[in-house]
């Protein structure tokens, strides 16, 4: 690192978000970026201009519009935070996200909620420990697309099987255009390879047990996360997880593994497309452009799963993502939808007073 690089490089702060938060800098406001959010409170990482590396504060968030949780800061978040607010330091604004990694809301808030922001590279970790389940690789992979950010599957605990290459194979096969990569945190196979894919910020996602806690730790070269996670009960009796989700790595660049990013019901609309390339490509040569891929003549879709090209466990993934998909988006409450774009105005309003003081 050369003596002019900021603190804050290291964690991907860059000469355009320094243009961006010139304004904020001028009115007394300091750039940091969300390690943990938890519940109102934030855990910031700044810029410690007395050791030249990084110093953490709990900063207050700005209120969000009630049905409202994706426009709050997130982990990954790039922020504002005004220091001398009283009480505590308090995050002024959220500058504009490059991704996100977004939980689809399948519940009666249908709001989206968002888990990780600015994220480069989604991580798929599967675990070689038993057969990986395709389908749920193909929902990973969904999720990954949609956020923005390219993602790159990680085939973990090799050191449990021979087989690891004929996994990997049929893995590639269900994720076109996507890096697989075979790793083993305990034998420490595949770890350089992965540092060097890994740059910038990687958000870790995979089933509970995948392993995503043992790669973070092999990352960053230290314990940084506890492999069975302590975990406290808050006063809504949910558990919250004590640890911190953005974690800094030792080379430059961040992991994120958040417990919310743990989940396999979460993926998105434009993200399926993506993870089924050679659908979408397929149907663009059918003869109509509607055709539902059923019963209609000159249907290259009919064509390629009747001669094996298209593999029919593939298909069904791909309409089952789809039929969810829709699913959700019929909950989505236009109502909310309204409730957010006043919110985002007012946000707007208020970095505008801001910024012109
Ligand atoms: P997480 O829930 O995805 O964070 O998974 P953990 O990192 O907590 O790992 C789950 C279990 O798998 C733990 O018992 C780890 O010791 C084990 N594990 C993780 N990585 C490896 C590996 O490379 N090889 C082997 N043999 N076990 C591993
Ligand atoms: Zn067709």
């Amino acid at each position: 690192m050369s003596s002019a690089a900021h603190p804050l490089s290291g964690l991907g702060w860059t000469a355009e978000r320094a243009v961006e938060f010139a304004p904020l800098a001028e009115a007394g406001l300091l750039p940091g970026r969300i390690s943990r959010v938890d519940r109102g409170r934030c855990e910031v990482l700044l810029a410690d201009p007395d050791t030249g590396g990084l110093r953490t504060v709990r900063a207050e968030s700005p209120p969000v519009g009630a049905a409202d949780r994706t426009d709050g800061p997130c982990t990954g978040d790039w922020v504002a935070v005004d220091p001398s607010a009283q009480p505590v330091p308090a995050i002024s604004a959220v500058l504009p996200r490059t991704t996100a990694v977004v939980r689809k809301g399948a519940n009666k808030r249908s709001e989206g909620q968002v888990l990780a922001a600015n994220v480069d590279t989604v991580l798929i970790a599967v675990s070689l420990a038993a057969e990986p389940d395709l389908g749920r690789v193909e929902r990973f992979l969904a999720l990954a697309w949609e956020s923005g950010a390219e993602p790159l599957i990680v085939l973990t605990k090799a050191d449990l099987v021979n087989d690891a290459e004929f996994v990997r194979a049929d893995v590639e096969a269900v994720a076109p255009g996507v890096t697989v990569l075979v790793v083993s945190a305990e034998a420490g196979q595949g770890v350089d390879e992965l540092r060097a894919c890994a740059t910038g910020t990687c958000a870790l996602i995979g089933q509970s047990g995948a392993g995503k806690s043992t790669l973070t730790n092999a990352l960053a070269g230290a314990e940084v996360m506890t492999v069975q996670q302590t975990r406290a009960v808050d006063e809504k009796g949910r558990h919250t997880t004590t640890t911190r989700e953005l974690i800094p790595l030792p080379d430059g660049g961040v992991v994120i593994d958040t417990p919310g990013l743990r989940g396999v019901g979460l993926f998105g609309g434009e993200g399926i497309n993506q993870a089924f390339a050679e659908i979408d490509a397929l149907a663009e040569q059918c003869r109509f452009d509607d055709c539902g891929h059923r019963t209609e003549p000159g249907c290259a879709v009919r064509a390629a799963l009747e001669d094996g090209e298209l593999p029919e466990r593939r298909w069904e993934s791909y309409l089952k993502l789809q039929r969810e998909n829709d699913w959700i988006a019929s909950r989505t409450d236009a109502r909310l939808r309204a409730e957010r774009a006043r919110h985002w105005k007012i946000v707007t309003k208020s970095a505008r007073t801001l910024t012109r003081p």
